[in-house]
């Protein structure tokens, strides 16, 4: 029994509760609305009708997943085969029709079920072998099926390959757009603390300076924290790193910009030009540091640098304008705020 589900699973699960109703309903419709239900309709559409509730009831309640998904695909994938032997045979070699009919609508969906339960090569495997059976299956029949359903066989055959080819790409697709918004995360973000990194800020600060917009530089940086480390070992040293970054982002606006600069480093971009709010901001911020109850870190300050971007500013030289002005901080005695006129 598997209860416990993990995120992919999550969604496939999620997936099935979805789709299985529509299904279900599909078939009930074609039990109740179909007068000619003979031969294959007439035991095969109740059947799965059967089958896709129960799955739909023990998915919802998070029992025999794994089995129930297997055991789906395997008896789609067999009744799949059956329903294109009734297609070819009873219908178009002993019916004489000329169309392949509705099921048409629903059997290319067994490629899509075959994609998103199994993994891998398997998934390849499993559906092209499925689909040479299909062909062989025409294959078998073909000198006795009429000529003009020959061509909607055709047609049957190769669109059931284009969702297959389809379906094959859009997967690799899908897990190569993950891939580069997965490296993209990691090349921009701060991997302690989850905010972003220098690259990051330097991509706004460059974006901020070409679009013209007005804004200021918070620097910011902990006092003593070699200290910190020293007295109580590195991975306290990092849990206090964590506490701050999440302190601060919880006091900034939306529309603050907030980064990790390195170590015990940080910066903040302001869409705001008016030097005194940008000082009262970096005094609250220090002071919302200094009064916080660190987790076995008695007390934490830190010194704050501001500057105000003027047009003839570059990323260097508003952001050294912020450090200086960091500097100075320190120079006085830390635990404090001080600006910079260019
Ligand atoms: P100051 O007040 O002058 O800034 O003193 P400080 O000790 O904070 O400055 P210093 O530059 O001498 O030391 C910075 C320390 O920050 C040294 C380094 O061990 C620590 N540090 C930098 N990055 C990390 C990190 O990711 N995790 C931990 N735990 N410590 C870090
Ligand atoms: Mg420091
Ligand atoms: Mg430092």
């Amino acid at each position: 029994m598997v209860n416990h589900l993990n995120k992919f699973e999550e969604m496939k699960r999620k997936l099935y509760l979805l789709i299985l109703p529509i299904i279900i309903s599909a078939l009930i419709i074609s039990i109740f609305f179909n007068a000619d239900n003979q031969g294959f309709n007439h035991f095969v559409i109740p059947l799965l009708a059967g089958v896709y509730s129960i799955s739909w009831v023990l998915i919802y309640k998070k029992k025999l997943f794994f089995y129930v998904e297997y055991l789906n695909v395997i008896l789609i994938s067999v009744l799949h085969l059956l329903k294109v032997f009734d297609i070819v045979y009873y219908e178009m070699v002993v019916g004489k029709s000329i169309t392949t009919g509705n099921a048409t609508f629903w059997t290319p969906l067994v490629f899509a079920f075959i994609f998103v339960t199994l993994k891998g090569r398997s998934s390849v495997i499993y559906s092209f072998t499925l689909w040479c059976l299909t062909i062989a299956i025409g294959l078998f029949y073909w000198d006795e099926i009429p000529y003009y359903a020959s061509e909607s066989l055709v047609h049957y055959f190769l669109s059931n390959f284009v969702y297959f080819i389809f379906l094959f790409f859009s997967r690799h697709i899908i897990s190569a757009y993950t891939k580069s918004e997965m490296l993209e995360k990691i090349a921009y973000e701060d991997s302690l603390t989850s905010i972003a990194n220098r690259r990051m800020v330097y991509l706004w600060l460059e974006r901020a300076l070409k679009k013209e917009q007005p804004f200021s530089v918070i620097f910011f940086d902990l006092d003593h924290f070699k200290r910190i480390n020293d007295e109580h070992g590195h991975i306290i040293g990092d849990k206090a790193l964590v506490e701050v970054a999440l302190l601060v982002k919880s006091m900034l606006k939306e529309s603050d910009y907030f980064g990790r600069w390195g170590g015990e480093e940080f910066i903040i971009l302001s869409f705001n030009r008016e030097k005194q709010k940008m000082i009262e901001l970096a005094e609250l911020l220090r002071k919302a540091i200094e009064a916080h109850d660190f987790p076995e870190v008695d007390r934490v300050t830190s010194s704050f640098g501001v500057a105000v971007v003027q047009s003839s500013d570059t990323a260097e030289t508003i952001v050294n304008r912020a450090d200086d002005a960091l500097y100075i901080a320190k120079n006085n005695g830390r635990n404090q705020v001080q600006y910079k006129e260019v």
